[in-house]
């Protein structure tokens, strides 16, 4: 599997923690090079942000609705049985997007 990403101009490995960068300023943030200086994003969302965003509310909800009226049970209680599906699922997001991530070199 090709984890490393590499600088699309200068071919230089860009380190874990400047992809994780990404993850919390978003794809309109830029990142630099730390080579060649040049600014760069990633090429497109790696994982469309509609996607899942519904494959998270489903993995919620459904389970959510299965625990309060099939199995009658409260509502923090359900809330509580559900919740490892949803870390499970912001996971496998981070995952996709770490293993998907490529970057074009933008204007400054
Ligand atoms: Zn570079």
């Amino acid at each position: 599997m090709a984890m490393e990403k590499t600088c699309p101009v200068c071919g230089a490995r860009l380190t874990n923690k400047l992809i994780f960068e990404y993850f919390f300023y978003g794809t309109s943030h830029e990142i630099k090079c730390p080579v060649c200086g040049h600014c760069l994003r990633p090429v497109k969302e790696p994982i469309p942000f509609m996607l899942c965003y519904f494959i998270g509310l489903i993995s919620m909800v459904l389970p959510m609705l299965y625990f309060l009226f099939i199995r009658g049970y409260d509502f923090v209680y359900s809330l509580l049985l559900t919740l490892p599906l949803i870390i499970i699922e912001i996971i496998t997001a981070c995952i996709l997007t770490f293993v998907r991530i490529r970057f074009q070199e933008v204007r400054c």
